[in-house]
């Protein structure tokens, strides 16, 4: 791999993430291992491996405490924070007190209990987005701009890139989603001031923004949202009607059932991703339960009526926004959807109807905005203040964060003092504060009364809360350990998955009439012998190192060779198949040796060749 690469964008979410580099003047958005152009934010533990992405997706129903995801929704944020208390009550997996008052979730991995910190979680996730880009770019990746909540504050920001340096990540910029999204639609290109309202419904949270665009300059007016309303919640309404008219046609209640519901989930999430194309849908799952094929039509029509509910909360969040940054809606000048559940027909007719038939920005896949921005958020901003009081020489120059309306509410990051103000009446004084985050996020406050002249700065350097430096080491460390982790589980895959193929290859030639005719029987016998242990050897060391792979795929290829190449030449000698035949049979065979025959995997598709393990529905 080359040395200098583009920096690639990561939108973290909540459920999905995605990346997306910057190349010849566009946005690609790069696909996964498994070609999806979103991965799930989920990491699983395993007694033998840990499964990022859709692996670790597909593998929930049947693992789920060792199965975490929302570590966005933890990052940055204490133990004792009401919103963690609220989350734990629902999460499958457990999530306990260290370090002071810091939430780490307790997995069991390897036949050990072991504890991961929020930034450790999300780090596998931004390694995941890395190695996707890097497999894509043929590149190593260093670079990255990962994207945020526009509520996030400074632990939580601090917090994320701290994940991405566990993650080897340099992690060159934050930006708000909001933002992001609003850039992806060249907004920012606007001369005017515009006034823009971003949509963001995803998987988990609906977050609503207003941000005002000038000359390029951003400045979020207001956010609201509901950190608990998301398409999973459409998903279990979803299910709670499958599970019902289950009940009624086959007097059974999925619900005893772990993996059925499971199964029921993945299929009723692809079905309500169809009604936001299609009218109606299939949910069809062979031997869901007790060995019922299950099968029942959905209609879009029924789907909105299940979900009306849902979707009139989307409108409470979207009102409070416009509210709080005292606009009218009719002043609201571009609409941006954002959120692979913007997709929803239904959602779409509420937003334009809200704006009076205004058509909402949907041109881009709303879960890829984010991840489609070129990354160059602007990032200063000045504001003039003054005096309270007739003849006041100095002011406190108090620096919060938050979106809060009173400072009570919002984090005091740091304050100085002013002095040297000429004392003039209150009101009077002009006092620039100016406001400048550098590439690193790091803020600089700098104050000037433009009557003196007087100036004073301070630099923001919030550490509160954060990794130290040798936590990071420590989890760089182990995040290293993974990856060594993860390369033998890749290597044994594809090793096992080679000597499957092979020793399936071979039982498949063996039960061909033409070659078993050619066959000596007692030489048919060894071949089936050999078949049967060579199996019965992979079903026992599922979990061998990779070269006893190699080794024994060898030493099978030593005892058939000579009885294939015995067939071939009798068959030869005898007048029988023509060269290609045998070759059709034995694969290759006349080139000296048995080889496997390109075929899909042996077992419903089980071997997958190299490149780690296929996904496959449970079942
Ligand atoms: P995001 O977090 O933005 O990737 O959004 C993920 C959520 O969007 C999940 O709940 C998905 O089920 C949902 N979603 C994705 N595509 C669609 C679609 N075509 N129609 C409805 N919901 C969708």
């Amino acid at each position: 791999m080359s040395e200098s690469a583009p920096a690639i964008g990561i939108d973290l979410g909540t459920t999905y993430s995605c990346v997306g580099v910057w190349r010849n003047e566009a946005v690609e958005i790069i696909p996964n291992d498994q070609g999806n152009r979103t991965t799930p934010s989920m990491v699983a533990f395993t007694e033998t491996e840990r499964l990022l992405g859709d692996a670790a997706k597909y593998q929930a129903v049947l693992n789920p405490e060792n199965t975490i995801s929302d570590s966005k929704r933890m990052v940055g944020r204490r133990f004792s924070d009401a919103e963690i208390q609220r989350d734990i009550k629902l999460w499958p997996f457990r999530v306990v007190c260290r370090e002071g008052d810091k939430p780490f979730v307790q997995v069991r991995h390897k036949g050990e209990l072991r504890f991961f910190s929020p930034e450790e979680i999300s780090s596998m996730v931004l390694t995941k987005m890395k190695e996707t880009a890097e497999a894509y770019l043929g590149r190593k990746i260093r670079d990255a701009v990962v994207t945020c909540p526009a509520y996030f504050n400074d632990s939580q920001r601090q917090a994320t890139k701290d994940a991405g340096s566990i993650a080897g990540l340099n992690v060159i910029r934050m930006i708000n989603e909001p933002t992001a999204a609003a850039i992806a639609y060249g907004l920012d290109k606007r001369g005017r001031e515009a006034k823009v309202v971003i949509f963001d419904y995803g998987g988990g949270t609906l977050d609503v923004s207003l941000l005002t665009i000038e000359n390029g300059i951003f400045e979020v007016k207001s956010t609201a949202g509901d950190t608990h309303l998301g398409g999973e919640d459409l998903d279990n309404l979803l299910v709670d009607y499958f599970v019902d008219d289950f009940r009624k046609r086959f007097s059974k209640d999925l619900r005893t059932n772990r993996r059925a519901l499971g199964r029921l989930k993945n299929a009723v999430e692809r079905a309500k991703r169809s009604l936001s194309s299609s009218t109606q849908a299939t949910v069809e799952i062979d031997s869901l339960m007790e060995g019922i094929d299950y099968a029942s039509v959905i209609t879009r029509a029924k789907f909105n009526s299940l979900c009306e509910g849902e979707f009139q909360k989307t409108m409470v969040p979207l009102e409070r926004c416009i509210r709080d940054a005292k606009i009218d809606k009719s002043q609201v000048d571009e609409v941006v959807l954002v959120g692979g559940s913007t997709r929803i027909v239904r959602i779409q007719e509420l937003l334009k109807n809200f704006f009076g038939g205004k058509e909402p920005n949907k041109s881009i896949n709303p879960d890829e905005a984010v991840a489609y921005a070129k990354h160059n958020d602007p990032h200063q901003k000045t504001e003039m203040f003054s005096t309270y009081a007739d003849g006041q020489n100095s002011v406190l120059i108090q620096v919060f964060e938050g979106e809060r309306a009173m400072t009570k509410d919002n984090n005091l990051l740091g304050s100085f003092q002013l002095t040297g103000i000429a004392p003039l009446p209150r009101g009077i004084p002009k006092i620039e504060v100016s406001f400048d985050i550098d590439q690193n996020g790091i803020l600089q406050v700098s104050a000037e009364d433009k009557g003196t002249g007087s100036r004073r700065q301070i630099t923001i350097t919030n550490e509160k809360g954060r990794l130290s430096k040798s936590e990071i080491d420590r989890m760089t460390a182990d995040a290293d350990r993974f990856r060594a982790e993860d390369e033998v589980v890749r290597a044994r895959v594809e090793k096992r998955n080679q000597f499957e193929s092979y020793v399936y290859s071979l039982r498949n030639s063996i039960r061909d009439e033409k070659l078993a005719s050619k066959l000596d029987p007692k030489d048919k016998e060894t071949l089936e012998s050999a078949v049967q242990e060579a199996i019965r050897w992979l079903d026992e060391h599922q979990q061998a190192e990779p070269p006893e792979y190699d080794q024994r795929q060898r030493a099978l290829e030593q005892r058939v060779n000579p009885i294939m190449m015995r067939a071939y030449q009798g068959s030869a000698a005898g007048g029988g198949a023509e060269p290609e035949e045998a070759a059709g049979v034995g694969g290759g065979f006349p080139g000296g040796g048995f080889r496997p025959q390109p075929q899909a995997g042996p077992r419903g598709g089980r071997a997958g060749g190299a490149g780690g393990p296929k996904i496959e529905e449970v079942d």
